[in-house]
């Protein structure tokens, strides 16, 4: 073996075969016998395969979740917190499986996927069985008293990048505020989703209360979108799944909560700690291999700063390991499929061919690693605005370098796509910063630094989405208003 890196498949996850969906409360078989193989991200092999659902089965289970419904949405609060306690101590004693089982899917490294993937859902439910019991459902307003009521049933589509975490932000505060769900999780990324259902079942919550689907997003995903006896969509993926399914929702007017794409800026103003700002924006827009919604893929820089910029930016690059996400040294693991690494390669090509001027790597295999879907990690310099790879979200990890000549000219570059996902705000001023931040079209920005709060509210701007998820605002999603005249 040549030093890749790479190590054998017995440090990945074992072989996962889902062969049931569970529906109202029990492990059920699929109406229909299609299977869905799940692959490797490092290895590029079939580790597994889950039911491909069907209408039918969709079904059965919106209509376990409807006849649940009554019951579960008049349940105490404290009752509720308790179910959502039980499924964080479900999720935090099963946190070595879940981090395995994405790593293998997703191809994050292990330690991050860790502490990130698997650690975050233990956080966020654990934070929703204390905000729900902290949560005022009742005001008065002059003679009204307005009561804040579940939206029924949910249906809940979401994506592979971070599959567990972005689940248990839809589910979680959809318990507690006493809906009842249907989830399909990515067919690319489905494993932790029965992780969470084995969790659910153990906690006992009522048959139909919490149901599975998994399946196509064409298929499954739309035949909950249109189903009638759905009240309201929660999606997270693609600005096009969510472009569709928000025309599809409209004709039964159900409420939609959209979280899609980014294409963040990271504004770095002419008095800012370079050196800090410029590595800290590397290792937040490679996250993941740079598949995350929020990845600051857009590093703006004064112009007359750039040459610095680009040497800390590649000097950082490369500390970041690229190899096997089971290897404790990775830390940058393969993208999740063959669609993906294509994609992101065909962007590196563009934007060479558009003339960006590439600072490290490039389109071309990376080293060593021919087996497992991995891109090198890439850098350019004199992006201009108008370049696709400025425009357009690439889903890898690819950070441009866009020179600036004044504040305003940044603020204009950083408000100039269709996007608005999140930002970030560099400068040695506070005041500054916090100025500039306030002035950034997007759903949050982290100023020098600031670290992600998962009790902060988090959602799009623009094109980026429709609603809010965690903390407080994620919970009021999932609530109507009615107001009681007396
Ligand atoms: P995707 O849109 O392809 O799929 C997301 C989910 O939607 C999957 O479960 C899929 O099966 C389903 N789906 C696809 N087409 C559908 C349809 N017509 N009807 C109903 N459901 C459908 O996205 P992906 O490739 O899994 O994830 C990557 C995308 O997700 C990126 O664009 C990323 O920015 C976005 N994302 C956004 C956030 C956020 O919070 N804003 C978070 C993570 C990922």
């Amino acid at each position: 073996m040549t030093d890749t890196g790479v190590r054998p498949a017995e440090t990945a996850a074992e072989r996962t075969d889902r062969d049931r969906l569970y529906i109202d409360g029990a492990w059920t078989p699929s109406a229909g016998g299609g299977r869905i193989e799940v692959r490797s991200a490092s290895t590029e092999e079939v580790i597994g395969t889950v039911p491909e659902g069907t209408p039918e089965d969709v079904d059965r289970a919106v209509r376990a979740a409807h006849r649940a419904f009554p019951a579960w949405s008049q349940t105490s609060v404290e009752e509720r917190a308790a179910f959502l306690q039980a499924i964080n101590l479900g999720l935090a004693s099963r946190i070595d499986e879940i981090a395995r089982l994405i790593a293998s899917e997703v191809g994050m490294p292990l330690t991050m996927s860790t502490a990130i993937q698997a650690g975050l859902p233990v956080m966020t439910s654990g934070q929703m069985a204390q905000l729900v019991r902290d949560f005022a459902f009742e005001e008065e307003i002059g003679n009204s008293l307005v009561v804040r009521e579940p939206v029924g049933v949910v249906g809940c589509i979401t994506p592979w990048n971070y599959p567990l975490h972005q689940v248990v932000n839809k589910v979680a505060p959809a318990l507690a505020a006493g809906c009842t769900v249907v989830l399909k999780p990515s067919e690319v990324a489905p494993f932790t989703a029965f992780v969470l259902a084995e969790i659910v079942a153990e906690a006992k919550l009522p048959p139909g209360v919490f149901n599975l689907v998994t399946g196509t997003g064409p298929v499954v995903g739309e035949a909950i979108v249109t189903h009638p006896l759905v009240d309201a969509i929660s999606f997270t993926g693609s600005t096009r799944a969510g472009k569709r399914i928000a025309e599809l929702a409209a004709s039964g007017v159900k409420r939609v909560t959209l979280e899609m794409g980014g294409k963040s800026p990271n504004v770095i103003l002419d008095d800012a700690d370079l050196e800090k700002a410029v590595r800290s924006g590397v290792n937040n827009a490679f996250l993941n291999s740079g598949q995350t919604c929020t990845a600051l893929t857009r590093m703006l820089v004064p112009r007359h700063k750039q040459a610095e910029a680009e040497r800390i930016a590649a000097d950082q690059a490369a500390k970041l390991t690229l190899g096997d996400p089971f290897d404790e040294s990775s830390r940058l693991g393969p993208l999740v499929s063959d669609v993906q690494r294509d994609r992101v390669r065909g962007y590196i090509r563009r934007g060479v061919e558009e003339g960006a001027r590439l600072v490290v790597g490039g389109a071309d295999a990376p080293a060593g690693l021919q087996r497992g879907y991995y891109v090198q990690p890439t850098i350019f310099a004199d992006v201009r605005p108008d370049m696709t790879i400025a425009q357009e979200e690439i889903f890898g990890p690819v950070l441009s370098i866009i020179p600036y000549d004044t504040e305003e000219e940044a603020v204009r570059i950083a408000n100039d796509t269709v996007y608005g996902l999140a930002g970030a705000v560099w400068s040695g001023d506070p005041a500054r910063a916090e100025r500039v931040a306030r002035r950034l079209r997007t759903g949050q920005v982290d100023v020098n630094g600031g670290r992600f709060n998962p009790m902060a509210p988090f959602g799009g701007f623009k094109q980026s989405g429709v609603g809010r998820e965690l903390g407080r605002y994620g919970l009021e999603e999932f609530l109507e208003v009615k107001s009681l005249q007396r």
